[in-house]
């Protein structure tokens, strides 16, 4: 049986090695799932919520350990680490509060029929394929809604974040949650395919969510859509940061290093394009590679540390190749530029001016701290450059103007514009992509809805 090894990406160093499952396995996971969904959802919606509520109780009660397990399967600082421990617990916190509300049939009057409402009724066990950069986030934003709404879950996580997936199901099961209405699958990495068609194609699953990359986005939903099942694709982004020639530079650069280099820069809605009015560009590029340079580096476990290394060594090998390009292309180095030297996956915090559209930086995704910095000489150019991406995730415009910022932010193609303030997920929010981002939304009412049936009930 293949076995799935977890490693530090601070050092290089061996954690823990998990057995993983074949389809016969997974598939056994399956019939325990759902054969638990009918129950779970005979359950009044109170008492889910009253549950989702004490899932959240439990990631803050186990929250330390949580973070420092996080931080050395994928190298998050440490204090980004209990972030996302406590963001996640506001998650359950904000579905046990108004879940039952979104859930609630609505009435609509269809006369001369005597009743007619919609009722939204869960629609069986669905599965979440999730990725490693925000390990315990994607999870629960995921989890919180679909398990409220009365549906169980198969949780299928990237293998370098194993023992995070297996201290989730347990969380799961010290807040009280009934056996098998959420199981984490361990799966080597050579089997995922194989295991997902098998999970997808089988009757008993309804639906699955992915979060990760568009080529695992693509393989899912195209066995999804073979047998007419429905997915949800939240995928890569390359976010356009606009700064307009009326913008506050002292606020846009400080946004800017936070969108950035959040997470080691390993974000699908970090800001990856600096689109620069031509007026402000060299101030802008100057002040913004001055304070990345300042970052600190380095351990993760560190409490002073900002950026630890990338999840993976394959993944700093990518970002080489990406940064070389351009550079090799003809953009500047205005710090940074290349990977650091030792065992662990660290690279540089890199600020890249005169960048073009053809470079790899600009027309491919980066997962890690690089920064592009492109020039435009006004907002037309500033809106085709936003625009000329294969993504459309977040926005974000940066003016004095809140008017001027969102006239030009309504011509980008986006999932969400945000105006002086940093692209961020929030529970109240619905979050998800246009474009080869994705589709569907999770959080906020949509995401409490999303893994539903709306169900229409005439009464005549
Ligand atoms: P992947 O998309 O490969 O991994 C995400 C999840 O999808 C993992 O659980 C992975 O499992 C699974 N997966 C991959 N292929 C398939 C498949 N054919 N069928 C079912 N599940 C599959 O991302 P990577 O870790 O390789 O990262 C590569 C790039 O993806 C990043 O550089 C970034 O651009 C993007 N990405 C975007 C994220 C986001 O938040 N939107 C998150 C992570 C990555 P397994 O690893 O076992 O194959």
């Amino acid at each position: 049986m293949p076995e799935v090894t977890t490693v530090d990406p601070a050092t290089g160093e061996v954690l823990a090695t998990y057995p993983g499952s074949d389809v016969d396995g997974v598939l056994s996971v399956l019939t325990a799932v759902s054969d638990a969904q009918p129950a779970w959802a005979a359950r009044p919606v109170e008492e889910r919520a009253e549950l989702v509520r004490a899932i959240g109780a439990q990631l803050r009660t186990q929250a330390a350990d949580l973070a420092a397990l996080m931080t050395a399967e994928m190298g998050k600082p440490i204090g980004e680490a209990r972030a996302e421990v406590e963001k996640s617990a506001t998650a359950c916190d904000y579905y046990a509060e108004h879940g039952t509300a979104f859930l609630a049939p609505r009435s609509v009057d269809t006369g001369p029929n005597q009743r007619s409402w919609v009722a939204h009724e869960p629609i069986g066990v669905v599965l979440a394929v999730m990725p490693w950069n925000f390990p315990y986030w994607q999870v629960l934003r995921f989890a919180a809604p679909t398990l409220l709404a009365g549906n169980t879950a198969i949780l299928k996580h990237s293998p370098n974040v194993t023992g995070c997936a297996l201290a989730i199901e347990q969380v799961f099961r010290d807040a009280g949650l009934p056996d098998d209405v959420f199981r984490s699958v361990v799966v080597a990495e050579a089997d995922v395919p194989e295991v997902s068609r098998a999970l997808i194609e089988d009757d008993r699953v309804a639906a699955v969510s992915l979060t990760g990359s568009e080529r695992a986005g693509a393989s899912v939903a195209e066995a999804a859509g073979r047998v007419i099942k429905k997915s949800l694709l939240e995928l890569g982004g390359s976010d356009p940061f606009v700064v307009l020639a009326d913008a506050d530079l002292d606020l846009a650069v400080a946004g800017a290093v936070k969108s950035r280099f959040i997470n080691s820069g390993q974000s699908c809605l970090a800001a990856k394009r600096f689109v620069v009015h031509t007026s402000v560009a060299a101030e802008f590029g100057r002040r913004f590679a001055e304070t990345v340079a300042g970052l600190r580096v380095g351990d993760p476990r560190d409490e002073a540390t900002v950026i630890g290394p990338l999840a993976r060594a394959d993944l700093r090998e990518g970002l080489t190749r990406q940064v070389a390009g351009s550079v090799a292309a003809g953009a500047t180095v205005l710090t940074g530029g290349a990977a650091l030297e030792g065992p662990g996956a660290f690279f540089a915090p890199t600020v890249l001016a005169g960048v073009t559209l053809d470079m790899p930086v600009m027309a491919e995704e980066t997962f890690g701290p690089v920064a592009a910095v492109v020039e435009v000489a006004d907002d037309d150019e500033a809106v085709r450059v936003a625009n000329a991406t294969r993504y459309g995730l977040g926005a974000s415009v940066w003016s004095t103007d809140p008017e001027h910022a969102l006239a030009v932010g309504r011509r980008i193609t986006s999932g969400a514009l945000f105006v002086n303030a940093v692209v961020a997920s929030d529970p109240r929010l619905p979050f998800g992509g246009t474009k080869r981002s994705g589709y569907g939304r999770e959080l906020g009412e949509a995401g409490a809805l999303e893994f539903t049936n709306a169900r229409t009930y005439v009464v005549g």
